[in-house]
């Protein structure tokens, strides 16, 4: 397993995972890694609250708009997105470019228009994007997760899920769709598409 992990990132490959809010990305990844733990997930920079539980560095690099914006202006960021109107969000590239260099499987966790950023640099940055979309089984079923998750304001759910919609509509345009009816075996498909990328 080690050797075939080894492949898939001496070819620069980089897992692109995107999904609407509340669809179980973090759920899913968290499997993933139980079974995979070679795999890096990058950590992103945002300027939105930290969610009960959530730990800066880990979670994310919380930050004000203010260092958000500077970081941004130096090029630290290899892509970012005003997500749901409101929050900035950004991939620091620094990491990403030691982890491919390291040869470490390597994955993104990013909305649809940080993939739209990706596809569109990939080429200047020398990566190879594999681009996953996490669909949940049907509208109604993230609309429940989501309220359910009791973790946003109804003003928030309401705006997260009109950018759900929207995302829901662009998941042709993804390499690889895995509906999340059951975490296990969505991580397991998640999985496939690292061994996909070893061309097996
Ligand atoms: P949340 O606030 O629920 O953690 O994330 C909101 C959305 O932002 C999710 O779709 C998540 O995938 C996306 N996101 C998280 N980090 C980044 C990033 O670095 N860049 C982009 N473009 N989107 C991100």
């Amino acid at each position: 397993e080690k050797a075939s992990l080894d492949t898939i990132a001496h070819k620069n490959k980089l897992v692109v995972l995107a999904g609407p809010t509340a669809v179980g990305k973090g759920t899913v990844e968290a499997k993933l890694f139980e079974s995979h733990p070679d795999i890096w997930l990058s950590v992103s920079a945002t300027t939105r609250d930290p969610r009960p539980g959530e730990v800066d560095g880990v979670n994310y690099y919380f930050m004000t708009e203010e260092e958000f914006l500077a970081k941004e202006k130096r090029g630290e960021f290899l892509e970012t997105a005003l997500v749901h109107g409101m929050n900035h969000y950004g991939t620091p590239a620094q990491p990403v470019r030691e982890h491919l260099a390291a040869r470490i499987p390597s994955m993104l966790e990013i909305d649809v228009q940080g993939v739209h950023k990706v596809r569109a640099r990939a080429a200047e940055l020398g990566i190879d994007p594999i681009f996953v979309f996490l669909a949940p089984p049907s509208f109604e079923e993230l609309e429940a997760r989501l309220k359910g998750r009791g973790t946003e304001t109804e003003e928030q759910q309401k705006r997260r899920l009109e950018t759900a919609k929207h995302e829901l509509e662009l998941q042709s345009e993804f390499d690889v769709i895995i509906v999340n009816d059951e975490v296990e075996r969505a991580a397991a498909k998640l999985w496939t598409v690292f061994e996909h990328a070893m061309g097996k």
